[in-house]
């Protein structure tokens, strides 16, 4: 029982020492996939913006080819009209004359139109370019810091992983999982010592009758108020000197 106590602190020995090279990271972890995320969303509204002007140009020229043909034709209906015969075909042939430059000038309003828009697109995508730059070169910083830091506590942190894997596979399975539920939930701290007479997770006075039967070493006690496992000093004292 000594040993699975021992274990159980040397794991949470382990994990606090793994826990403050998370911290040295800080925020860095977050800040770098917050940079990202944002970036990547720029760029696919520029991506998408980039599609809609494209789209809007092939479609202004296509008008452009159309408005040409009608041009074309309504030359021709003019050069016909020096050649009718009689009213009727005059009327039909300035009703068609006036079809046609209905459709042109419908045909330039329509330009008109995606000319304004693919000039406000490209304002658009302009105007965000010089923010993606400055999240970039922000991004670039923030990676590189990160990579500074992970990089000092490299062969710390292999050493503390290899050393708790080793220590996982004394501890007994059920052990394990009680530990890594009470970490999760505490957020960190799942096996507490006891320090004046008080757990050292919450702070609360372990009952003295209490405090004797944990000093005893062969059971497993956990902390009325905060459910951490609670161990002697002695073990904690023994792992500490290891
Ligand atoms: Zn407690």
């Amino acid at each position: 029982m000594l040993e699975r106590l021992k274990t159980l602190y040397e794991l949470q020995s382990i994990d606090d020492q793994l826990d403050e090279l998370e911290e040295l990271r800080g925020d860095l972890p977050n800040a770098v996939e917050a940079l990202e995320e944002k970036i990547s969303s720029i760029k696919n509204d520029i991506t998408k913006k980039e599609e809609e002007r494209k789209d809007s140009l092939k479609r202004r020229k296509e008008n452009e080819d159309e408005i040409e043909k009608l041009k074309e034709n309504q030359k021709k209906f003019k050069a016909q009209l020096y050649q009718v015969r009689n009213n009727k075909e005059y009327d039909a042939l300035t009703k068609e004359i006036d079809h046609t430059e209905e459709l042109i000038s419908k045909l330039e309003v329509e330009n008109d139109a995606f000319a304004d828009l693919s000039k406000k697109l490209a304002d658009e995508i302009e105007s965000v370019k010089p923010q993606l730059e400055e999240l970039n070169e922000e991004l670039k910083v923030k990676h590189a810091d990160l990579k500074v830091i992970i990089k000092a506590n490299e062969k710390e942190e292999a050493k503390l992983r290899e050393k708790r894997k080793e220590i996982e596979s004394q501890t007994k399975k059920a052990d394990h999982s009680v530990y890594m539920r009470i970490r999760k939930a505490k957020k960190g701290m799942a096996v507490a010592t006891i320090k004046r007479s008080a757990c050292s997770g919450c702070h609360n006075i372990v009952p003295p009758q209490r405090q004797l039967e944990i000093r005893r070493n062969n059971k497993l006690f956990f902390c009325e108020y905060c459910g951490r496992i609670l161990v002697s000093t002695e073990i904690s004292e023994s792992v500490t000197a290891d």
